[in-house]
């Protein structure tokens, strides 16, 4: 009888749960696919789509490959990604928890011989966006963190300086969303009041999610007096 009973209570949220999995694969196969934009298909390794948990509560949201993800095939894998998955596991999450995406889905092309990463257009991140909107609306995160000034161009369109935007919940797609400075922005501007800025949100973001905080947490990045 608690057989029967468990099944019919839990079998239409597994279906559910299968359905959502299955078509994010399906996007995903999609977007590997993509040939939208020309001049990103043919300087492309591959298609970066985005890792992680397809239930994930917590995702993050950069704005574009650069020449490690490219390669890899796995958004957030260089210095940047490395500082991410530290901030990821500091807040009391591991990598495989949340999910990942970036706006633009290809790595920015360069000049033949140039090398390092452009940050992508507003032209590029638009023809892209519908994949980070099916991605989400799939996922259904409880909150989202954009990381930088480009990832939230891409998303809202709006052209403002992170240091008006951080540390206020705006809302896309339903989700509430707190943006944040981009890691590559941390390892350029080591100072202690630029993590700490960048703690203060993910604070934020724990508060939100009910997750426990310790003293130790509260504490991250504050100068000692
Ligand atoms: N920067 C981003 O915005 N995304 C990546 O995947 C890597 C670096």
């Amino acid at each position: 009888m608690v057989t029967e009973s468990t099944s019919l209570v839990t079998a239409p949220a597994a279906a559910v749960k299968s359905s959502h999995r299955e078509k994010l694969r399906q996007l995903e196969q999609t977007a590997l696919a993509c040939r939208k934009c020309p001049h990103l298909v043919a300087f492309r390794h591959q298609v970066v789509f985005g890792v992680g948990n397809p239930d994930a509560e917590l995702m993050f949201v950069g704005e574009a490959p650069g020449a490690d993800e490219d390669l890899r095939g796995e958004p957030f894998v260089g210095r940047a990604g490395e500082l991410l998955t530290r901030i990821i596991q500091t807040m009391g999450f591991s990598r495989a928890e949340v999910y990942i995406a970036n706006v633009l889905k290809c790595r920015p092309d360069v000049p033949p011989g140039k090398s390092g990463n452009r940050p992508p257009t507003v032209e590029e991140m638009a023809t892209c966006l519908p994949y980070l909107r099916e991605q989400i609306t799939l996922i259904q995160p409880k909150l989202m963190v954009a990381l930088g000034g480009v990832a939230m161009r891409g998303l809202f369109g709006v052209d403002q300086p992170m240091k008006s935007l951080r540390g206020r919940w705006h809302q896309f797609a339903g989700i509430p969303v707190m943006p944040t400075f981009h890691p590559s922005y941390l390892l350029r501007n080591q100072s202690l009041t630029e993590k700490r800025k960048v703690w203060e949100d993910m604070l934020l973001v724990l508060e939100r999610l009910e997750r426990p905080i310790t003293e130790r947490q509260r504490n991250f990045f504050l100068a000692k007096g």
